[in-house]
C-alpha cells in the first residue's frame, strides 16, 4: 500500500509575520486617475499622509488625442497608461481599481460598488461624461468621445462605413454611407471632422475601387454662432477656412433635432447619414449627485475659491468635475491644465492643513488653447499671440508629446506622427471586435439597436 500521508519536511523556521501597527497617517482619497488625480497623488509623494487612489479603469487616459484612435492614427497603448505603473515607485500611494458610487460626508466615506473606505482627506476628481441634453436616445446611435470604450466605437464605424460603401450598389444608401455628420463644434467636433476629412481624401484615397472616398460628406454642425467659441474670433474664423478647404461643410447656429438610425435632422434640414458623432456636450460623472451641492450646468460641482467642497474644508473637487473661478471671478473651462494644476492645489491645501496653515486660493495659470485641424493647421491663443496654420500645429505637437505619460508613449507617437506627416497614411485602420457584430459603447451594451443593417 502506498504511503499517502507525509510528514512536514524539516525547513528553515519561517517567523511569524510580526503584527501590523495601524497607520496613523492621515488617509487621502483620491476618486480618479485622469489629470486632476494623478497630479494630487504625485504632489503628495512626500507627504506624511498614506494616499489610496481610486479608478474605475486601471489606466490613465491621454483624452486629448482620443480623437487620434477614434480616427485610425494611433493604437490604445499609445494614449493610455496604467495608472499603477506611474504611481508604482511612490511609497504611500496605493492604488485600487474600483468604482465609487457615492460619498457619505456624515461617515466620511468614499462607498464603492463593492466596498466603503473610510478617509480623512478627500479629492474627487472623477470628470465628466457625454450628455444628450435630454435624448438619451441618442446615445446609441451618436457616440461621444469621452472614453477609450466609445473611441474604439467611432474607429469602428468609420471603418465600417467605408467597408459598407464598398459593397453597396444603391448610389443614394451609398451616399448615406459615406455621410458622416459631427454633432459639436468645439476642439473636439472641430478635430474630428479635420481628421475624417483627410481620411476620405488622402489615406484611403487609393483603397477602393467602388467609389473614390474623396466623395464622403462631412458635415459639422454646431448650435452657437462659431466654431472654437472660447477662442477669439480671428482664430474661430481660421478654424472655419481650414475646415472648408479639407472639404468639410460647416453648419454654424445650427441645432440638431431629431437623431434617428440613419438620418439626422436639422431645423430646416434631414440629412441621410450612417454615421452621426458627438461632440456636443459634457455633464459630470454621477458621483457628483451625491455630494450636497446644487450642480451648475455641465453637472459640475461649485467649490470654493480652495476647491473645497462648501462646508466641507477636508473635501476638494478638481478639474473637469469643479466650477471653479479665475480671480476676475470667469469661469475655468475644462481642460487639462486646470484639472491639473487643480489636482496639485488640493493636494498642497491638505498639506497646509496638517501643517496648521490655511488653505490657498486657487490660481489658475493660463498656457494657453490650441485646436488642430488636420494634419499640419491649427489654431493656438498663447498668452497675447493668436497663431494659426503650421506653426501652432508644430507647437500643438510638441506640447502633447511633452505631455505624454512614458518614454515610449513620447517616441512611438511622435514616430507616427513623422511617418504619417510624410507618408499621410494612418496606422491602426483595424476593424476589431467579432465578424457581423457593430461595437457599441459600454454605457449602451444591453440596449443597443442600431447593429448592421
Ligand atoms: C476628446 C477630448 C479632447 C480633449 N482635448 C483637450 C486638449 O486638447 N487640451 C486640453 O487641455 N484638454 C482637452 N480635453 C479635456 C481634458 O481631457 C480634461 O479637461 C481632463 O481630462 C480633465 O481631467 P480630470 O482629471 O478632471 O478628469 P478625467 O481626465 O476625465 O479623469 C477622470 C478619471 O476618473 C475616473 N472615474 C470616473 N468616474 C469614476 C468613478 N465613479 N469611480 C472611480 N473612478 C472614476 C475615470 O476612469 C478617469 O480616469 C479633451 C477632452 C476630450 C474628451
Amino acid at each position: 500500500m502506498v504511503e499517502t500521508m507525509t510528514s512536514p519536511i524539516p525547513g528553515p523556521q519561517v517567523p511569524p509575520p510580526e503584527p501590523q501597527l495601524p497607520d496613523s497617517r492621515p488617509h487621502v482619497v483620491i476618486l480618479g486617475g485622469g489629470f486632476g488625480g494623478l497630479n494630487a497623488a504625485k504632489a503628495l509623494r512626500r507627504a506624511p499622509v498614506r494616499v489610496t487612489l481610486i479608478d474605475k479603469r486601471n489606466f490613465h487616459l491621454f483624452q486629448p488625442l482620443l480623437y487620434q484612435v477614434a480616427t485610425a492614427s494611433l493604437s490604445p497603448s499609445e494614449i493610455a497608461y496604467p495608472i499603477r505603473s506611474i504611481l508604482h515607485k511612490q511609497a504611500n500611494t496605493t492604488v485600487l481599481l474600483g468604482e465609487a458610487t457615492r460619498v457619505d460626508l456624515e461617515r466620511q466615506e468614499v462607498v464603492l460598488t463593492d466596498d466603503r473606505i473610510v478617509f480623512d482627506y478627500l479629492i474627487v476628481a472623477t470628470g465628466t461624461q457625454s450628455t444628450y441634453f435630454g435624448h438619451d436616445d441618442w446615445e446609441r446611435l451618436a457616440p461621444g468621445l469621452k472614453s477609450m470604450e466609445e473611441a474604439l466605437t467611432i474607429r469602428h464605424k468609420i471603418l465600417k462605413a467605408f467597408e459598407r460603401a464598398e459593397r453597396e450598389p444603391d448610389p443614394e444608401r451609398r451616399r448615406a454611407l459615406l455621410t458622416f455628420v459631427i454633432v459639436g463644434g468645439g476642439a473636439t467636433g472641430v478635430e474630428l471632422a479635420g481628421a475624417l476629412a483627410e481620411i476620405s481624401r488622402q489615406t484611403l484615397r487609393e483603397d477602393f475601387r467602388n467609389f473614390d472616398p474623396a466623395d464622403a460628406r462631412i458635415i459639422l454642425v454646431e448650435g452657437g454662432p462659431t466654431l472654437l467659441g472660447s477662442f477669439p474670433e480671428r482664430l474661430t474664423g481660421a478654424a472655419r477656412r481650414s475646415l472648408e478647404r479639407l472639404g468639410v461643410e460647416v453648419r454654424t447656429g445650427t441645432r440638431v433635432t431629431g437623431i434617428e438610425p440613419g438620418r439626422v435632422h436639422l431645423p430646416d434640414e434631414r440629412i441621410d447619414a450612417e454615421t452621426v458623432l458627438w461632440a456636443a456636450g459634457v455633464t459630470g460623472q454621477e458621483i457628483a449627485k451625491t455630494l450636497g451641492q446644487t450642480l451648475v450646468h455641465g453637472g459640475r460641482v461649485p467649490v470654493t475659491e480652495t476647491l473645497a467642497l462648501p462646508g466641507h474644508p477636508n473635501v476638494y473637487v478638481v478639474g473637469d468635475l469643479a466650477m471653479s473661478r479665475d480671480k476676475r471671478g470667469n469661469e475655468l473651462p475644462g481642460v487639462a491644465q486646470v484639472a491639473m494644476q487643480g489636482g496639485r492645489c488640493a493636494a498642497k491645501n491638505i498639506v497646509r492643513t496638517l501643517d496648521g496653515k490655511p488653505a490657498r486660493p486657487f490660481h489658475y495659470f493660463d498656457k494657453g488653447n490650441i485646436a488642430t485641424i488636420g494634419w499640419n493647421r491649427a489654431v493656438a491663443q498663447i498668452g497675447p499671440f493668436q497663431i494659426s496654420g503650421f506653426p501652432a500645429w508644430a507647437i500643438w505637437a510638441v506640447v502633447h508629446i511633452l505631455f505624454l505619460i512614458g518614454y515610449r508613449s513620447r517616441l512611438t507617437v511622435a514616430l507616427q506622427w513623422v511617418w504619417a506627416y510624410v507618408s499621410r497614411g494612418r496606422g491602426a485602420r483595424l476593424i476589431t471586435g467579432t465578424p457581423g457584430h457593430d461595437v457599441v459603447p459600454a454605457r449602451t451594451q444591453q440596449s443597443d439597436t442600431i447593429a448592421a443593417h
